[in-house]
């Protein structure tokens, strides 16, 4: 295989902002394999709180290049495994890897990923767009830019009731609200029954990652289902979810690529939990990889390409909150940005 990488810094159409801090832009990390003339793609975003910036993922790739293209490759699940013990400790590498492995055996059998699972891409649930905090006034700006049937409203602030009560004014929409682990048990409490009334359907992440304890009290009393993202990061996690968590939120970069987050989707369904993936702010190019998976699941946050104000590839539009796919083979993707590369 031929390997090529490139990094881009995305723009954000709004500053965007969460708990954890704002950013303007998104930098991610695009790879390229190229197999006797396929090409595939993938795509990890580089999160600052996790400490894998797109330096750290070339540094890596570079030191281990010439493994990573020796690869004799007949399937992306075999090549997870390979990858996943070539880089133990960059799980978002090996997701890029991953994703591209997956986009270029679907391109081999001229099929969409989906087609080769057999889904139904008539059962994907409409992607919601994501509110980041900010003031009152510019958060229902932003609600009537984007007029949407599934809203996902950034929380965890001093005043979040007031904030949803404000939003609910402008729309019926259906809201959900995700805290990024910004508030404490008793916050929860207090919020969840209040946030039911203004027509919140669920709640990802309301407490701290580690608070265990914290979440089985709130999973026992909460009127609205509660969804692990920060606590739920790979397949180890999915077991722990289970009677703290009504759901878990996959990230395809934060659990290391399409090939783990296919086994947590089974191992939560078995234990009765239900499932939703998420995005990182991806380009249209991760953003095509969790179309693949929609199908699989109750809820889905694919809003990267829908946030930011420049996209580098096509493959994955919306039609008010519903997914259109591609006819395109693997991924679905247009992509032709490694055309300059050397
Ligand atoms: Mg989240």
């Amino acid at each position: 295989m031929k390997l090529s990488y490139k990094t881009y810094n995305l723009p954000f159409t709004h500053p965007f902002t969460i708990s954890k801090g704002t950013k303007t832009h998104q930098p991610t990390f695009i790879v390229e394999l190229e197999y006797f003339g396929v090409k595939g793609y993938g795509e990890a975003p580089a999160i600052s709180y996790y400490n894998i910036p797109v330096e750290k993922m070339m540094e890596d790739l570079e030191a281990k290049r010439t493994l990573v293209e020796k690869f004799s490759f007949s399937d992306p699940e075999r090549y997870w495994h390979y990858l996943h013990h070539l880089f133990p400790q960059n799980n978002f590498l090996v997701c890029a890897l991953d994703m591209a492995g997956w986009d270029l055996f679907g391109k081999m059998r001229r099929k969409q990923l989906h087609e080769l699972w057999k889904l139904d891409t008539a059962k994907a649930p409409l992607t919601d767009f994501t509110i980041g905090i900010d003031t009152v006034d510019i958060m229902v700006k932003k609600m009537q830019e984007k007029p949407w049937p599934v809203y996902k409203i950034k929380v965890g602030t001093e005043n979040d009731i007031e904030l949803v009560a404000s939003l609910r004014q402008h729309t019926d929409a259906v809201f959900r609200v995700d805290a990024n682990a910004g508030w404490t048990l008793d916050q929860a409490l207090h919020k969840i029954p209040v946030l039911k009334e203004l027509g919140v359907e669920f709640v990802e992440q309301p407490l701290a990652k580690d608070d265990w304890e914290g979440m089985k009290v709130l999973f026992e009393k909460s009127s609205l289902p509660l969804f692990a993202d920060e606590a739920c990061v790979v397949e180890a996690d999915v077991a722990k979810c289970q009677h703290h968590f009504h759901g878990i939120n996959i990230k395809l970069t934060k659990c290391s690529g399409i090939t783990p987050a296919r086994r947590m989707i089974k191992q939560a369904r078995e234990l009765g939990m239900q499932v939703m993936v998420g995005c990182m702010n991806e380009s249209s190019i991760g953003t095509a990889a969790i179309a693949q998976l929609a199908p699989l699941l109750d809820h889905v946050d694919m809003d990267g390409p829908l946030l930011l104000s420049e996209d580098i590839a096509r493959g994955v539009d919306f039609d008010n909150g519903r997914i259109v796919y591609t006819s395109g083979a693997g991924l679905g993707i247009e992509f032709s940005g490694f055309n300059d590369a050397i």
